[in-house]
Order: structure tokens, then C-alpha cells, then sequence
């Protein structure tokens, strides 16, 4: 696993030092080998992963058996060798999204086939235990709605709208999700699913999700901005997600739009969640309604030519633009993706996001930073999820 990866894999399935866990250990460790070096001869495995022929060859029959991989006849150094390659249909990996009122659960191949997708309601303000709880039945119906068996699952990659300590899988203040801070995600997911788990910020799986399912594969420098409830974003730089110290990157919403401002959930004045979230517009939609109304109104006003709105969102759009004009200048990113449930305002938000970028952007950086809504819908963090196990295991879609 790299130095810098995102969130760190704390244990396996099945008891410590167990033999099942060595099993499971050994299995990945050829999973592994066989999803960054290609198909290999039962040697080479045994050379890359450091264990005897003997065991390599026993896995390797079991996980045939349980289809994840397939072999073939192949000469190495003039004998008969068997080369062993990953199954694409039968190696699967689980996506899972949290969110503040909905987790969603993908199959996917490694391939990027979707296998089985679906989604459940959670009331806001749930605790984790319930997310939790919800995501691992989810799992066993889409497993076994298409007949998929657990032994062809290489890992769980699971994202949620808040900050996570890549020292120790620990969801940190700052979330979306306050019910779920202090949680260790990794160890309760681990538990809960008994799977392998890698987690992360869901703006950082949107990032990951545009360069392996998007339109945007051949990007190198790319920025996910989710504006939603609360603002984050995600990078891609030099083709690899971006992680900083501990983890914790691309908290653009806590940028500082107006210092006499009003109070942001982070202690702050005048963040630009305090002026471009949702939350924000929707406070300041409401006033004087019966009501408060839904995102989905904002975009059905915005799109009916409602002054107000349209109003409101200019203005979010302005100070998203600002505060992704310093960010320009930072990384100079090829392309920006703007995501959300704000995503079917399309020119009406990406206008004002446009003019703010220009005006607070050196030039070159401006005219030349694509800016474009994202096309992945609400899907974009579980797929990402879903690339997020793939890539752990070296896989990348070039
Ligand atoms: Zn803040």
C-alpha cells in the first residue's frame, strides 16, 4: 500500500492469526499481485507475494473455485507453466455511499460493469450503528438478488460526507454526519460486513469516480467540487488522488468568503458553506414560507426564471467561484466538476461559478481550467467507492 494512501486497511476478515485470516491474507496478497502486474505464471506469484509454490497453488485452486480468477496453459523458460489471470466478471468490488438521509450499495467488476445497485431512506439525523446496520442488509439483498457469492468480493470501499484521520480510520469533527464522529469506520464496517474495507471522503471518491467511470479517464489534474448541504471537494493531481498529511484535503467549504459573515458550523465566520450550500439556500428561500423548501424546488424554481432563486444561486455561484479561483491558482487543474443535487441547474450555477473563477484567477489558469457539471448524477461517490477498492489494488482504468 502506498505511504500516502487513503484510508489505512487497520485488519482482515476472520480472526487474528486464525487460519482463515491467513487464508483470506495470503488471497489478497495474490488478488493483489495478479489486479497491478497482470496475468502471472503460479512462480511469478510465488516470487512477487513471497510465498511458497505449495500455498500459491492451493489458493490459486481455491480461488478458481470460487471464480476469481482464470488459468490457462502458457510455457515459462521453455516447461509448461499455468498462467493465472483475474476473472473480470468474477472479481467484485462493493461500493457503498453514506449519506445524511440515504446509503446507497453498488456491485461492480473489475471491468466497471455494475452487477447490482440499489439504494434505502435513512432518517436524518441517524446514528452511524443505523447506517451501518443498513448498509451490510443491503449488501447480502444485492448479493443475493445476482447470485453474486461473498468468496468472489475483493474488498468494500465505503465513503462519507465528512472527514476521516487516514492515521486511524476515525471519522473527524468537521462531518456532515455529526452523529458519526469519533466512529472508527473502518473497524465497525470490517465487523459489520466482514469484508475488507477501505473508506474516504466522498468528495474524494467523486474525484476518484471522474477519472475511473467519468468522461474525464485521461485527466491528470482534476477537481471535484460537491456542493450539497455542506461544500467539499476532492483532487486528482498527477493522476492519483490527493491526500496531504493525514488525510484530511479539500475542505474548500471552510474557505473565507466574508469575515463578518455569519457563524459556520466549523467556528468560523463567513465560510463559503455559510453563503454556497444548500442549507444556505434553502434558509434563505424559506423565510416567510409555510415550508422550507426542497433542493429539488431550488433547481425547479432556478429553471422556471424564479427572481429570488435565481438570485441566490448567482450569488452562490460567485463565491464558489472565488474560492475555486485561489484553488486554480494553486494546482492548475485541467478540468473542475461541479457535483451535487444541484447538478440540474447546469449553466445556471456553472455561469456564476464561471465568473467568479475568471475574475479571481490569474488569466492563463481561468480561461484555460474547464469547468463542467458532473454527469454521474447522485452516483458519482459510490462508484468512486467502488474504484476506491480496485485502486487500493492497483488497478486503474487507463
Ligand atoms: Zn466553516
Amino acid at each position: 500500500m502506498a505511504p500516502d494512501a487513503p484510508v489505512v486497511r487497520k485488519s482482515r476478515p476472520g480472526q487474528p492469526g486464525s487460519q482463515s485470516a491467513l487464508r483470506q491474507l495470503n488471497r489478497t496478497r495474490i488478488t493483489e499481485a495478479l489486479a497491478s502486474g497482470g496475468p502471472a505464471t503460479q512462480a511469478e506469484l510465488s516470487r512477487i507475494t513471497g510465498l511458497s509454490t505449495a500455498t500459491v497453488s492451493n489458493i490459486v485452486k481455491s480461488m478458481l473455485g470460487d471464480g476469481l480468477v482464470t488459468v490457462e496453459p502458457t510455457t515459462s523458460s521453455g516447461r509448461r507453466a499455468v498462467s493465472v489471470a483475474l476473472d473480470g466478471h468474477g472479481a467484485i468490488a462493493v461500493g457503498i455511499d453514506f449519506g445524511r438521509t440515504h446509503v446507497r450499495v453498488v456491485l461492480a467488476t473489475v471491468g466497471h460493469q455494475i452487477v447490482a445497485e440499489d439504494s434505502v431512506r435513512l432518517p436524518l439525523g441517524h446514528h452511524a450503528e443505523e447506517g451501518i446496520a443498513a448498509a451490510a442488509e443491503l449488501l447480502e439483498r444485492l448479493l443475493a438478488q445476482a447470485n453474486v457469492s461473498r468468496r468472489s468480493i475483493v474488498g468494500a470501499g465505503a465513503g462519507i460526507p465528512g472527514p476521516i484521520d487516514s492515521r486511524s480510520g476515525t471519522v473527524v469533527q468537521g462531518a456532515i454526519l455529526p452523529e458519526w464522529v469519533g466512529i472508527n469506520l473502518l473497524d465497525r464496517l470490517e465487523e459489520a460486513l466482514d469484508l475488507p474495507v477501505f473508506a474516504d471522503n466522498d468528495s474524494n471518491l467523486g474525484a476518484l469516480a471522474q477519472v475511473t467511470w467519468g468522461p474525464h479517464a485521461a485527466v491528470s489534474n482534476l477537481m471535484f467540487l460537491k456542493i450539497g448541504s455542506g461544500i467539499g471537494s476532492g483532487l486528482i493531481l498527477n493522476g492519483a488522488p490527493y491526500y496531504g498529511h493525514v488525510g484530511v484535503t479539500g475542505e474548500i467549504g471552510h474557505a473565507t468568503i466574508n469575515e463578518h459573515g455569519h457563524v459556520c458550523r466549523c467556528g468560523n465566520r463567513g465560510c463559503l458553506e455559510t453563503v454556497a450550500s444548500t442549507a444556505i439556500m434553502i434558509e434563505l428561500l424559506s423565510r416567510g414560507a409555510p415550508r422550507p423548501v426542497g433542493v429539488g424546488e431550488i433547481v425547479e424554481r432556478a429553471l422556471a426564471g424564479d427572481a429570488a432563486t435565481l438570485r441566490v444561486v448567482e450569488d452562490a455561484g460567485l463565491a464558489v467561484g472565488r474560492a475555486i479561483g485561489n484553488v486554480a491558482n494553486l494546482i492548475n487543474p485541467e478540468v473542475i466538476v461541479v457535483g451535487g443535487p444541484l447538478a440540474g441547474l447546469g449553466e445556471l450555477l456553472l455561469a456564476p461559478i464561471r465568473r467568479g473563477l475568471l475574475r479571481h484567477a490569474v488569466p492563463l489558469v481561468g480561461e484555460t481550467t474547464v469547468l463542467v457539471m458532473s454527469s454521474m448524477g447522485d452516483r458519482a461517490e459510490v462508484l468512486g467507492a467502488a474504484s476506491l477498492v480496485f485502486q487500493q489494488h492497483g488497478i486503474r482504468r487507463s
